[in-house]
């Protein structure tokens, strides 16, 4: 039988407008805007979208957005001091730096000088830490809109297995995190790992974050099993190219319970996600209540 298709880009307009009716509230009874700086270093085309993206959405759901576009070669003074400004100014709730940096900057010591509380892409070393422990923290976007995916689907997660393919800081560890502070029994899984196909095969969450066009194939996958495609994979295929994941959509989805297709999946959930981080941080900055469903 065929899997259940998660809808990724219905999922996203149902967090956006969740979103955008928190914000009016905020906006009518405590005069409140939530606010997201966006930090692009270069001309890189890709993070162009993405930030032109960012920029239009949080827009929409009502938000003020505040974009910097500095040059390629600014250096790291001026990129740190523009985030000190950022970090002291009330009006902006959430800081986004956009990856990757040009290469005479050093992203870790620029992601860890954001006010951890505006951290809304959760890289912050503090952010990192705190999910670790199981405290309050900024949950990275793309995990986080996994972690809301898997359980509108499921429910409860508690006991299920997981096997996590990835295992980096932005998408694999914080993704197992989550589903270990969900009560999963979580496996992350990565180059060295050995007969990858039985490790999956255990599975009945499978999270694929591995940057390899459909490489985990149905062969990998647990009958009925949930799989998340978090991969973004640009191909050619009979002359054209084409957006794929790291499953094989084709035979996964003949296997599984249910699966995320690419595009339409994981993507559309990440900026959503940052919508949410963003009323997120406007709200614990104020000392107000957090959106219910909107965090881990
Ligand atoms: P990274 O390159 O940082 O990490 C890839 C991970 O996959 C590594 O841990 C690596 O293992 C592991 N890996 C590589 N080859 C294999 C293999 N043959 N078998 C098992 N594991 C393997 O990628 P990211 O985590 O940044 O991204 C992963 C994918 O997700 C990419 O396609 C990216 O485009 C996509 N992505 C999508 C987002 C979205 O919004 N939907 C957001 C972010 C990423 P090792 O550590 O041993 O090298």
């Amino acid at each position: 039988m065929m899997a259940k298709i998660i809808d990724g880009k219905a999922f996203a307009a149902r967090v956006r407008e969740q979103v955008a009716a928190h914000v009016a509230r905020l906006k009518e009874e405590n005069g409140l805007v939530p606010g997201l700086a966006v930090v692009l270093v270069g001309e890189d085309p890709a993070s162009q979208v993405y930030v032109g993206a960012k920029g239009k959405q949080t827009v929409e759901v009502g938000m003020n957005s505040y974009e910097h576009k500095l040059s390629a070669d600014t250096d790291e003074a001026t990129l740190l001091s523009l985030i000190d400004k950022l970090n002291n100014d009330p009006a902006v709730h959430g800081i986004l730096v956009q990856l990757p940096l040009p290469g005479h900057l050093d992203s870790d010591l620029v992601i860890n000088s954001i006010n951890p509380a505006k951290d809304v892409d959760g890289f912050h070393i503090s952010n990192v830490g705190l999910l670790g422990t199981g405290q309050k923290a900024m949950v990275p976007c793309t995990p986080l809109g996994c972690l809301m995916m898997l359980r509108d689907h499921h429910g409860s997660l508690s006991g299920m297995n997981a096997v996590v393919v990835g295992r980096s800081n932005i998408v694999g560890k914080p993704m197992a995190q989550l589903l270990l502070g969900d009560s999963c029994t979580v496996t992350i899984a990565h180059s060295r790992t050995k007969d990858l196909t039985a490790v999956c095969r255990g599975a009945d969450i499978l999270v694929a974050a591995v940057g390899r066009p459909e490489m985990i194939t149905g062969d990998m996958v647990k009958p009925g099993a949930t799989v998340i495609d978090v991969g973004i994979n640009r191909i050619e295929r009979d002359g054209k190219t084409k957006l794929v994941g790291d499953v094989d959509f084709a035979s996964a989805s003949a296997v599984a319970g249910a699966i995320t297709p690419v595009p339409g999946g994981v993507g559309p959930m990440t900026i959503a996600c940052l919508l949410a981080n963003t009323l997120t941080a406007a709200c614990r900055a104020n000392g107000l209540a957090e959106p219910k469903g909107l965090t881990a």
